[in-house]
């Protein structure tokens, strides 16, 4: 049984703590953080860099159904 995996990067969503602006990070898979997770990025709207709250990333449906389709 082969399982095709693609390497396509992931979408994340931050929050910025100062101002509650939406940033979206594209990250590689494989190096995944937890949801809740803080990273300080640049905020255009703050004009600095500010602490940013990890809010989750794309769904993978994919992935879902077809493990719903195996079971
Ligand atoms: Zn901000």
């Amino acid at each position: 049984m082969t399982r095709q995996r693609r390497p396509r990067p992931r979408m994340k969503y931050l929050q910025c703590q100062r101002c509650n602006r939406m940033a979206i990070i594209h990250r590689r898979p494989g190096r995944d953080r937890r949801k809740g997770h803080y990273k300080h990025l640049w905020c255009p709207t703050c004009e600095k860099r500010t602490k940013h709250k990890e809010i989750g990333e794309e769904f993978d449906v994919a992935a879902q159904s077809m493990e719903q389709g195996m079971a």
